[in-house]
């Protein structure tokens, strides 16, 4: 038996009772199933599509104590955030890496505004004083030539000077995956992706007794009954989608916000840390952040409010404006449309704001997260952040331990300190990163040596497989055999990132993909054909809807 392997997750959630099922496979029920799992409850986890392939996969990738919410006086979050963040720098150093952040300062015949410069120097110091400093470099201020040292395109006219804070980053969706892997391989949770729930189950008294899910999404009739003492509801956006199914209404508590990413090529927009770029007219600021690895950075995000589908919300071209207008702004890079090569569009589980919040803007909601368990057994876990993933996951087991009647102390969290599986600390030692294979290192840490294993007999696996971007075949089989990739779309954009990189070259490398992933996953060659021609349809649309040309 393989712990991630999909036939046999399925097979084990059929015939094994749990204590604990998580709906959703997104950075928060990865993060529960991890949670629970470790402090001894049988736990199971389905997702209805791929790992992250919510809102999981689409965020800035940051984690941070974010700076703005400062602004917000929301201090016990910063200071929650920051915490959060060093024990992710601390837990799966291969994963989540510091990262430096610019703030050009602007002003007039080189001389900023004193209120300027002295807000933004107290929200720093409040910053570093709250937790931030933990990182092991506290801000800065640097001088013009500095800035533009890191952002070589500001526009001189009006950049007088900068600050630089730190804070950290990660690749969203493999530390997701991460999450949903130790959970399984080092805790025994049993894990399954495109298992989506159609249904909660009830004993005679009406509590929760498990759920019902299909063990093949395209099939109503592949039902998989799911038999658990308690179920955790952590799907996102999704969420009052499955509270409707236990309380019979939809409780319109979630408010979804659209956040817009672009890519761009660095020699465009250069740009090797991360810079904070306010949005003319509009009260707040997006970031310009180096794409690990490539010669790519990215801009984010928009935020606004969304009544749409939530399945795979479009990226609009007026999206794509905003963001490239903002970096105009204050460069002279002058990018258009043209300079764009992916794209991605999330949605924030925001909770629904009441009161006096009605009216504020989506970027002014919080980021907090709520707990909340139904009188059937039924815990949701919505709100939140990429970064605090953790602390969600500890007080929903937390509500899941007084469900189930159990001693607190038996059932204590163990995640504080907990190593995400391939831990490694060579990506902080500058002599291993500067191996021939230490980007490997970067995405797999420990694992790295298993990844190149795979191509010790065959070298042509360590070709790239997408023009313009460092991804291997052998990081392609490593999907496919450890990663539970079960369609080209979870290689190329959540394995791999080339779908959000360079939209192009993927569906390019689409068909070739194809056929190195179809003897792992059993394809014949039309099944191949199929999958290419369905990976690159749903690229071309992203690309059309955002206004970009597929070219
Ligand atoms: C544009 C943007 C930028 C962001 N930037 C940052 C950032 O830089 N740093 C940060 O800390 N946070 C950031 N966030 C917030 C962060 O990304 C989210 O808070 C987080 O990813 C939410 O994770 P989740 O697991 O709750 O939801 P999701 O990732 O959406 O997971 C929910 C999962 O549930 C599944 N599901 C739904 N219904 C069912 C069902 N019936 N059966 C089975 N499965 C089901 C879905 O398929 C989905 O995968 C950002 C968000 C956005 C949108």
């Amino acid at each position: 038996m393989h712990r991630f392997r999909r036939e046999d997750s399925l097979r084990r959630l059929a015939d094994e009772d749990f204590d604990v099922l998580v709906i959703g496979g997104g950075i928060t029920g990865a993060g529960v199933a991890l949670d629970a799992a470790s402090r001894g409850f049988k736990t199971a986890l389905v997702e209805k599509g791929d790992f992250a392939s919510g809102t999981s996969s689409k965020s800035s990738k940051m984690v941070h104590g974010g700076l703005r919410y400062l602004q917000q006086r929301e201090f016990r979050l910063v200071y929650e955030n920051l915490a959060e963040r060093q024990r992710l720098l601390d837990n799966a150093p291969h994963l989540v890496a510091p990262l430096p952040f610019l703030i050009p300062l602007f002003g007039r015949d080189g001389v900023v505004s004193k209120t300027v410069a002295r807000s933004y120097s107290t929200a720093l110091w409040l910053y570093d004083l709250t937790g931030g400093i933990r990182i092991g470099s506290r801000h800065q201020r640097v001088s013009k030539q500095d800035a533009l040292a890191h952002l070589p395109t500001l526009n001189t006219a009006h950049l007088v000077a900068g600050f630089l804070y730190f804070d950290a980053r990660a690749d969203d969706a493999r530390l997701t995956l991460a999450l949903a892997r130790t959970a399984a391989i080092e805790h025994g949770a049993v894990v399954a992706n495109y298992a989506p729930v159609t249904t909660l189950t009830t004993g005679p008294d009406g509590t929760t007794t498990g759920a019902i899910a299909l063990a093949d999404p395209s099939d109503p009739a592949s039902e998989l009954a799911i038999r658990a003492r308690v179920v955790v509801n952590a799907t996102g956006v999704w969420a009052d989608d499955v509270r409707a199914l236990d309380e019979g209404s939809h409780p319109h508590s979630i408010r979804p916000a659209k956040g817009v990413h672009v890519t761009v090529p660095a020699d465009r927009l250069p740009c090797d840390i991360a810079a904070v770029i306010p949005v003319p007219k509009d009260r707040r600021s997006i970031f310009v952040v180096s794409w690990p690895d490539s010669d790519l950075v990215y801009l984010g995000t928009t935020d606004t409010d969304y009544t749409g589908p939530l399945d795979n919300p479009a990226c609009e071209p007026e999206d794509v404006d905003y963001l490239l207008e903002a970096a105009n702004n204050v460069t002279t890079s002058k990018l258009t449309r043209a300079d764009v090569t992916g794209v991605w569009a999330g949605l924030r589980p925001l909770l629904a704001p009441s009161g006096k919040e009605l009216s504020e803007r989506t970027s002014d909601l919080s980021r907090r997260h709520t707990v909340r368990s139904s009188p059937h057994g039924v815990i949701t876990v919505t709100g939140g952040k990429l970064t605090t993933y953790r602390k969600m996951a500890q007080d929903t087991v937390d509500a899941v331990v007084r469900h189930l009647g159990e001693s607190s102390t038996a059932r204590r969290c163990l995640t504080k300190d907990m190593h995400l599986i391939g831990y490694s600390r060579a990506t902080r030692d500058p002599v291993a990163m500067a191996g021939p294979h230490a980007r490997f290192v970067g995405r797999y840490g420990s694992e790295s040596a298993a990844v190149l294993e795979l191509a010790r007999d065959r070298p042509e696996l360590l070709e790239p497989i997408a023009e313009g971007l460092p991804y291997t075949g052998a990081e392609v089989l490593w999907a496919a055999r450890e990663e539970m990739a079960q369609t080209l779309d979870d290689v190329l954009a959540r394995r791999t990132r080339a779908g959000i990189q360079r939209a192009r070259s993927a569906m390019h490398a689409a068909p070739s993909v194809a056929r190195l992933l179809a003897p792992e996953l059993g394809w014949d060659a039309a099944r191949a054909d199929e999958e290419a021609a369905r990976f690159v349809a749903s690229v071309e649309k992203d690309l059309l809807s955002a206004g970009l040309s597929l070219l």
